[in-house]
């Protein structure tokens, strides 16, 4: 199995980034329960034929839909040992503990965020940026509210238009309603405009309503722009609101001492939800989400029960438990892979990951600003570039775009996703996989030219 992996990730490269799912195939994951077992051998040839040539193709470095790290072989084999111990991270005496910790110290660190500060590996950013409204939730009406609810309060946040769409989910999701999220419009740098985040807060106090979080977005899904972090964070202290920083990607500019001003400022956040399975390269999943201090995640989430009561001595020792830090009791040993990735590749290089990346979005934008056929929707601060083929009548473009892009991801070409940019389909190529090269990028310029002529040509 190991060999077969290797193999298989070292010729990536030649294979076609994704197909669908042929339907025979599709059908054999629809077989009753196994009732008696089968040889492991029998079953694994099973994963060969039916699994392993229909993965998402985020391991291909011409897949650069919505935003998937390309994960490396060092993560794959630090899940093996970490699926060996089969470590429990919930809580108890044990190194696994520490080397979780320890990893979170790290992220602090490199974030530029105090000694005070604590934090916890999670699924992804979407858990991060929940737990941060639990805590800035809690924060606001104070620590009874965990036992009475949030009662009549009428809490209120505010985040960019271009905020991912998990931020007012997690305020749903907090029992507040995603209406209780303001979306505060974008300049043309698809920066928040911070003069209509101070009105839409003055007119929200006039109203009776009780502002309580600014969510500062680090490298925005859509076209990778970041906030004005510092300013945001001085809104934040006058109008003594939680300041949280979704960072998903785009925190892990940090890293680069090229990259690091976009992220000036968020080393006064009380909160940054981040991933190490996007720009970090872990294998998924490894979302974290870091806390200022760490007082306050122990106050929104630890709970006294007999049976998990932390002690002074033997296994039950070593409090805080991290299942007083978060939703979650049962955990796997998700700092492992993170241990040794920051170790192994060091931040520098995880950091030049990051500039490479953007050097490769640069240079695609480049060459469709060289070709009349095609137009950038939008500046490239960074690693994404949304744009689309033009040389068609106006009202059928958005089709064409979007068949562009399905077609490409069938012939296996190329993965680029969809978004909307001004009213306009646009072709979304985000960079984020350490494999991919500016030849991908050159590639996804031909695919994208034959695919619409083909297109065009046929519909004429
Ligand atoms: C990916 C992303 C998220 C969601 O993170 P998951 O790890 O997919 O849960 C949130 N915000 C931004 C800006 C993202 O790019």
């Amino acid at each position: 199995m190991l060999d077969d992996m290797v193999d298989h990730l070292q010729g990536r490269r030649q294979q076609p980034v994704w197909q669908p799912l042929p339907p025979d195939v599709r059908d054999g994951f629809r077989q009753p329960l196994p009732v008696t077992g089968a040889a492991a051998e029998d079953v694994y040839a099973r994963f060969r034929e039916t699994i392993l040539p229909y993965s998402t193709g985020n391991t291909h470095p011409r897949f650069m839909g919505w935003v998937h790290g390309g994960g490396t072989p060092l993560g794959m084999l630090a899940e093996m040992l970490a699926g060996g111990l089969n470590a429990n991270l919930g809580g108890r005496d044990h190194a696994p503990i520490e080397a979780e910790r320890q990893v979170i110290r790290w992220a602090n660190s490199a974030f530029g965020l105090p000694e005070t500060a604590g934090g916890l590996l999670v699924t992804g950013s979407s858990m991060a940026n929940f737990i941060a409204v639990l805590m800035a939730r809690r924060a606001a009406l104070g620590q009874d509210s965990r036992k009475t609810g949030i009662g009549n309060a009428q809490l209120t946040a505010y985040a960019s238009g271009g905020v991912h769409r998990c931020a007012p989910d997690a305020l749903d999701m907090a029992g507040l309603g995603s209406d209780a999220l303001r979306r505060i419009p974008v300049g043309p740098d698809f920066r928040m405009d911070l003069a209509a985040l101070r009105a839409a807060i003055a007119a929200d106090r006039a109203a009776g309503f009780l502002p309580f979080l600014v969510v500062g977005t680090a490298g925005s899904v859509d076209v990778g722009a970041f906030d004005d972090l510092h300013a945001i964070a001085d809104i934040a202290e006058t109008e003594d609101l939680w300041f949280h920083v979704d960072g998903a990607f785009g925190a892990l500019a940090a890293l680069s001492p090229k990259l690091s001003p976009k992220v000036a400022g968020m080393e006064r956040a009380r909160s940054i939800a981040f991933d190490f399975h996007k720009w970090a390269q872990a294998p998924y999943d490894a979302g974290c989400i870091l806390v200022r201090d760490q007082a306050d995640q122990i106050a929104t989430f630890a709970s006294p029960a007999a049976y998990l009561t932390a002690t002074a001595r033997g296994l039950s020792g070593n409090a805080p438990w991290p299942a007083d830090l978060g939703p979650d009791l049962s955990r796997g040993f998700r700092a492992l892979k993170l241990w040794f990735a920051l170790q192994v590749f060091g931040a520098d290089r995880l950091g030049a990951v990051a500039e490479q990346s953007c050097a490769v979005a640069r240079h695609l934008a480049g060459r469709i600003e060289s070709e009349p056929e095609l137009e950038l929707l939008a500046p490239v601060p960074l690693n994404i570039v949304c744009f689309r083929y033009r040389a068609a009548a106006a009202e059928t473009l958005d089709a064409l775009n979007a068949q562009i892009v399905a077609d490409m991801q069938e012939a296996g070409l190329a993965a680029p996703s969809t978004t909307v940019i001004g009213g306009h389909l646009a072709i979304r190529a985000a960079f984020v996989n350490h494999r991919s090269r500016t030849e991908d990028a050159d590639a996804l310029i031909d695919a994208v030219l034959a695919t619409a002529r083909a297109a065009v040509s046929q519909a004429v």
